[in-house]
């Protein structure tokens, strides 16, 4: 469709991860490609950018945290521009979802699945039983989980899952200090760690190895973590596991992974083990006053009618004794103010991204990554996933005439709302605070995790 004038259209996108970022730069090719022309304002509640990139993402991995460098191109753009510390909610300093569809001609929403997903036992609440969630934004500097204090004065941790989450802290707990020194971990988080007594963390798969959602990069690595042992029981990964054809290509090559782990055996000199066990729930975590043991109940496998492999409870149970208990089961989106939202996936219900209102309607309204699709897939997947959602908002903007807008209004309404607002200025002045308090000891950046000192740093 054709752009019939030159005024731009202003789209709002709130959340800065890889899905916002994706569709920010999508955004902005659009007139390059005779589309029309878009300018972008992102928003973000924290005072910095990037999401998991930042916060989830685990520090020893320094590489995948690396494709900041990609948003940081976008956000030198043209017709860009960030604004941190700034909430949508209902609070006196937050900005409404009305305010923002008065003030822009479309908002798409890339903020992620913000809590966990809930494992609904007894004794999930007791101190020493961790959302993997809190866990991540703990030791990665999430100014909401600074102050976690995960208890870490046991031996052995039992780890609840069979992701890549599940093996981010797993790995984590078990760095070798001086591995640990080398990241951007938060210093809160390193000093808590390096005093840590956790040698083991047991990771339990709800079904078997066949069924974990490993990748194989990070299954793979394990083998070069210095004084780590990865202990497999031969009997849950056979000689010939790996063989069956119809599996594939991934699963096979972790297979093969985890066999080898089983053949090695256990190094009894390590000082850190990390052990797999499969077909294990988790039934009851017990503790007087916090965690010191969890029940788990021993499973065996069915395959149902729609041929997905479910668990089933053989009634027996095995009990574990530890002081920390991770459940990394996964992530859940949450509910947005005045918009549709599905219980059952935690996302918003959407056409291709378009928002649909329980009239099957679409408004100015688009969703990208987690909270779109839900919380699967890795940071490349949201490329795609954002460029199926700009595409709809392009034709959609194509259709219309921009609204009459004053970017400078809207930023000086936005800083009356939002006093303590970091725009893109603020921000660089923090990544080089951060990045410059990193250099002498070889780190990528020392993060700052208070919100006032946030601030702080990012005026002139
Ligand atoms: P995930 O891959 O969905 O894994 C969740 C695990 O929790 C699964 O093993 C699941 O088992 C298990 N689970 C769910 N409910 C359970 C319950 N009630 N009791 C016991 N176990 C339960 O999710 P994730 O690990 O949170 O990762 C999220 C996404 O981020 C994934 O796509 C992941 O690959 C990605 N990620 C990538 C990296 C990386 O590339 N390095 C790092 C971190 C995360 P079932 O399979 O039986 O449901």
């Amino acid at each position: 469709m054709e752009n019939h004038t030159t005024r731009p259209h202003h789209v709002a996108v709130v959340g800065s991860g890889p899905a916002g970022f994706y569709a920010a730069a999508s955004l902005l090719d659009a007139g390059a490609a005779g589309g029309p022309d878009v300018r972008v304002d992102m928003f973000d509640r924290l005072a910095t950018p990037w999401g998991l990139v930042r916060a989830g993402v685990a520090p020893d991995h320094p590489k995948i945290k690396s494709v900041s460098s990609q948003y940081d191109k976008t956000a030198a753009r043209e017709g860009f521009r960030f604004f941190g510390l700034v909430t949508l909610g209902a609070g006196p300093t937050d900005v409404t979802r009305e305010e923002l569809l008065e003030r822009y001609d479309a908002i798409v929403y890339a903020v992620g699945s913000q809590t966990e997903r809930r494992l609904g036992i007894p004794g999930e609440d007791l101190p020493g039983s961790v959302a993997s969630v809190d866990f991540v934004g703990w030791y990665n500097g999430h100014p909401d989980f600074v102050h976690l204090e995960p208890p870490l004065d046991s031996e052995r941790a039992v780890v609840i899952g069979a992701g890549n989450v599940a093996l981010d802290v797993a790995r984590m707990l078990l760095l070798p200090e001086a591995d640990l020194r080398a990241t951007d971990t938060a210093d809160h988080a390193v000093e808590a760690l390096a005093a840590s007594s956790v040698r083991e963390a047991l990771v339990c798969g709800r079904r078997g190895p066949i069924e974990a959602s490993f990748t194989t990069t990070e299954l793979r690595e394990l083998a070069d973590i210095d004084d780590l042992t990865v202990v497999v029981d031969p009997e849950q990964v056979p000689a010939g596991i790996a063989d069956d054809p119809a599996l594939s290509k991934g699963t096979r090559r972790n297979l093969e992974i985890l066999r080898r782990f089983a053949e090695q055996g256990p190094d009894a000199a390590a000082r850190h083990r990390m052990a797999f066990r499969f077909l294990r729930s988790p039934v009851e975590i017990r503790g007087d006053g916090r965690v010191e043991e969890i029940v788990l109940g021993i499973n065996r496998l069915e395959t149902g009618e729609d041929g997905r492999v479910r668990a089933v409870d053989t009634g027996e149970r095995e009990t574990v004794a530890t002081g920390l208990v991770l459940r990394a089961v996964g992530y859940r989106g949450v509910e947005l103010p005045g918009l549709p939202f599905d219980e059952a996936s935690g996302t918003v219900p959407n056409t291709e991204g378009r928002v649909t209102d329980r009239d099957g309607d679409h408004g100015r309204e688009y969703v990208v990554g987690w909270i779109k699709r839900g919380p699967t897939g890795i940071i490349g997947t949201n490329k795609k996933d954002a460029n199926e959602t700009v595409r709809h908002v392009v034709a959609d903007l194509a259709a219309r005439e921009p609204r009459e807008h004053s970017p400078d209004e809207v930023e000086a309404w936005l800083r009356e709302r939002c006093p303590d607002l970091v725009d893109q200025e603020g921000w660089a002045a923090i990544d080089a605070h951060e990045r410059g308090r990193g250099e002498p000891s070889g780190r990528p950046r020392v993060k700052v995790v208070d919100r006032d000192e946030l601030v702080k740093l990012s005026r002139p």
